[in-house]
């Protein structure tokens, strides 16, 4: 019932399971394809839940937050700004004579305090600092977002807006990356259980520029990120669904996460692609998803969703 991964894009399209847009990498979900998201959702929740406090965001941070993590600085590629209208009547007129003129009119929306959140992880820890010294247990958290990164493509596993579940600790430097280990582990045996082969390797993030290179070799000497991988729309080429980030004391100095003693925290989170796992799950299994094996419905729990459509 497998689907080789070349054929994946055009099989979830001719089953409306993904519309594309106008945009690259901007979809719609059909009915099919949003319960199993929406199901992977619930069984990640469900898989993390003892790990601690519960956070799900939308799709916008605060831009300072972003700033300060420096990844305008790292990854200006792939960072979304809002932009809004915020002038008078007057100005507001300009700005149609202009539109109407076909004269260039979007510095009448200038940037406001928002961005589009790159990743699950990047609003909780302003929210932590301002609780104060962290304590000596440190934070365990379940966040969620709808992420967004610039980074337009074909490649139905590669979107420009995508949801994100994440696990994170933020504490002494072996506990968080004993958290990361632990997780990393966790999460690839639920794939597992979801029938999804995969291998762990480690990996480094798409730095911009000309400190590219340095600091991805960098980030794998120091085996700061690990991900779970598995082909899902090039057979070569495997796909990232899961990936493990340990951020030694970066995040924890950009927003003060200090213990009593002074001494900054370190912090390590491990994410879930969802819509890269829910592909992974349709060219594994097939497009029907009623029709996957029973271990699997059960673990998404995705018997007698309704299905109102169907007459
Ligand atoms: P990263 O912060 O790049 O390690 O991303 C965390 C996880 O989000 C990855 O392991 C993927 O599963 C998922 N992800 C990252 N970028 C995209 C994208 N462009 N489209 C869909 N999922 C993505
Ligand atoms: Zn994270």
């Amino acid at each position: 019932m497998s689907i080789a991964p070349e054929e994946l894009a055009a099989e979830i399209r001719a089953q409306g399971l993904i519309v594309p847009t106008a945009v690259s990498g901007v979809v719609a979900q059909g009915r099919g394809f949003a319960e199993v998201a929406d199901a992977l959702v619930a069984a990640i929740r469900r898989l993390t839940a003892g790990v601690g406090e519960y956070l799900r965001f939308g799709a916008v941070m605060p831009r300072d937050q972003a700033v300060a993590m420096r990844y305008f600085a790292n990854f200006p590629q792939l960072l979304g700004s809002i932009h809004c209208f915020c002038g008078s009547d007057a100005e507001h007129r300009a700005l149609l004579r202009a539109h109407d003129a076909g004269e260039p009119w979007a510095d009448a929306l200038p940037p406001v305090e928002l961005v589009l959140t790159p990743a699950a992880c990047y609003p909780c820890y302003a929210i932590l600092a301002a609780r104060g010294a962290v304590p000596a247990a440190g934070y365990r958290l379940q966040v969620d977002a709808t992420c967004f990164r610039h980074e337009p493509s074909d490649d139905p596993a590669r979107l420009q807006s995508f949801r994100m579940q994440e696990v994170v600790a933020i504490g002494q430097p072996d506990a968080v990356v004993s958290f990361r280990e632990h997780w990393l582990a966790a999460s690839a045996d639920f794939l597992a259980r979801l029938g999804l082969e995969g291998d762990v390797a480690p990996a480094d993030d798409p730095f911009f520029g000309r400190a590219a290179a340095v600091m991805a070799k960098a980030q794998r000497e120091r085996e700061l990120k690990f991900e779970w991988r598995t082909p899902v729309s090039d057979a070569a080429r495997p796909t990232a669904c899961l990936s493990a980030n340990y951020h030694l004391d970066s995040f924890a100095k950009a927003f003060g996460l200090r213990f009593d003693d002074g001494s900054h925290a370190h912090s390590a989170c491990v994410g879930f692609g969802v819509e890269r796992i829910a592909l992974a799950l349709f060219r594994t299994h097939g497009m029907v998803a009623e029709a996957w094996p029973v271990e699997v419905v059960d673990l998404l729990r995705l018997e007698g969703t309704p299905r109102a459509d169907i007459r």
